[in-house]
């Protein structure tokens, strides 16, 4: 007997229909012999139909009533899942973030978790109850106020309350049926990975993957713990996200695991900016006091006879509209010319361990990007990813052909069960 932590995504929990699936999955795992906790998000795109609404009132929502909005979501799954268990027989209990312990910074809309004290799951888990646990939210002890972990966040909160009632597994239940070598809703020909490590799926999500969070595999990482991404439409073995692949397991480990990509971000050139020591960092600071994270960055070669450069960097859409602001308020004392926004953008990445051994990859890749016809606007490398900025409406042309250069296409066609993949 063992302690398993489910999490059940929006696709899965669509519908009545859906939870009532759910359900009879969870009562079969605790029929097994196991203690089941789990973890449910909001009903298929309610976190988004909520969004949508909240700007109809308001252009930019307040970031505090905005998560105590959306905390709503997990809040009706929650309590339809643990009634469709009642149902069957079994008793659940359901619980919101703050119930169950899930401590965070104050940051609307992208808190971190601190801790997760967990009293009242253990209780329950003992009493004999599966716990069901809302997804994507916490509270913040200093201000008592409801906080979101940023979408996906639901991931995180599963991974941090397996990490903190040590279970021996967490089990994330989404519409497909693993990881695979890439977005099986753009290329489906991709393939289901067995296995993938830490340091390579850390990279895949936060070149985009979205199929994990990127903190939930950034806490699996720091507590070792195993993550089994399967589909809650199937009973096929899904992906292992572990910290080394199974020996033997990956004989013919492809030097790349996967190709990943990523609208969700924007580009701001600051047009002549003033080539001295400094600079950048007043600008960058700037921007880290507002807690919005930058991607890429791109600082020109200084024209010699001007003094003057050009910076551009990469970061959410959502924070665009702040980070212009910002920069706008600073731009006398800095003594830049302009500011350029650009939200066309799109991210692509090519992610492997197999890097660190085979020159070449680069090339390759820059190869069929060209051949594809597309033009690298900004690069970014890491030991075991190249990432290229290109024109968002080339990017899942570009995915598809770096797909294929590196001979990652299967024999089948990827199955999606489910949802919308918004
Ligand atoms: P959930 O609602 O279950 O959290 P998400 O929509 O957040 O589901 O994540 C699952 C989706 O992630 C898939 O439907 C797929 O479109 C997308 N995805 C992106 N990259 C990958 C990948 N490499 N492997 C599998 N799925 C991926
Ligand atoms: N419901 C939230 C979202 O749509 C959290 C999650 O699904 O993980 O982003
Ligand atoms: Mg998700």
């Amino acid at each position: 007997m063992g302690l398993i932590v489910q999490k059940y995504g929006g696709s899965s929990v669509a519908d009545a229909e859906g939870l009532k699936r759910v359900a009879s999955r969870i009562v079969a795992t605790k029929k097994a012999g196991h203690q089941v906790a789990v973890v449910v998000s909001a009903m298929g795109d309610t976190t988004d139909g909520l969004i949508e609404l909240a700007e109809q009132v308001s252009p930019m929502p307040n970031g505090r009533e905005l998560d105590m909005l959306l905390t709503a979501g997990e809040r009706i799954s929650m309590a339809l899942l643990a009634m469709a268990i009642g149902n069957l027989g079994h008793e659940a209990r359901s619980f919101t973030g703050s119930q169950a312990g899930v401590l965070t910074t104050s940051a609307h809309g992208k808190a971190r978790i601190i801790d997760v004290k967990p009293g009242r799951i253990v209780e329950a888990l003992n009493d004999g109850a599966i716990a069901i646990v809302a997804g994507f939210q916490g509270v913040n002890q200093d201000t008592n106020d409801v906080t979101t972990l940023g979408r996906g966040g639901s991931d995180t909160t599963a991974v941090a309350l397996a990490a903190a009632l040590e279970a021996d597994v967490c089990e994330i239940y989404t519409d497909v049926d693993g990881v695979y070598t890439a977005d099986p809703r753009i290329v489906p020909t991709a393939r289901k990975l067995n296995s993938v490590t830490y340091e390579e799926m850390l990279e895949l999500a936060a070149s985009g993957a979205k199929v994990l969070h990127l903190r939930c595999v950034e806490y699996a990482r720091r507590y070792d713990l195993p993550i089994h991404v399967r589909s809650s439409f199937s009973n096929l073995e899904g992906t292992w996200v572990v910290k080394d692949h199974p020996e033997g397991a990956n004989m013919e480990q492809a030097i790349i695991s996967g190709v990943a990509h990523d609208k969700s971000e924007a580009k701001i050139t600051i047009v002549g900016v003033p080539d001295r020591t400094g600079v950048a960092a007043r600008i960058f600071q700037t921007i880290a006091d507002t807690d919005i994270n930058i991607d890429m960055i791109v600082q020109n070669v200084s024209a010699a006879s001007t003094g003057l450069t050009d910076i551009s960097f990469t970061l959410p859409k959502s924070d665009g509209l702040e980070a212009t602001t910002i920069l706008k308020a600073i731009q006398g004392e800095i003594g830049f010319h302009s500011l350029q926004y650009d939200d066309q953008i799109g991210k692509l990445s090519l992610v492997g361990a197999g890097m660190r051994s085979h020159p070449g990859v680069t090339a390759t890749f820059f190869a069929c990007l060209a051949e594809a016809g597309l033009n690298i606007e900004m690069i970014s490398t890491s030991e075991i990813r190249i990432s290229v900025i290109v024109r968002e409406i080339d990017l899942e042309k570009g995915v598809k052909a770096a797909h294929t250069a590196f001979n990652l296409d299967g024999e089948d066609e990827a199955i999606v069960y489910s949802g919308t993949g918004r």
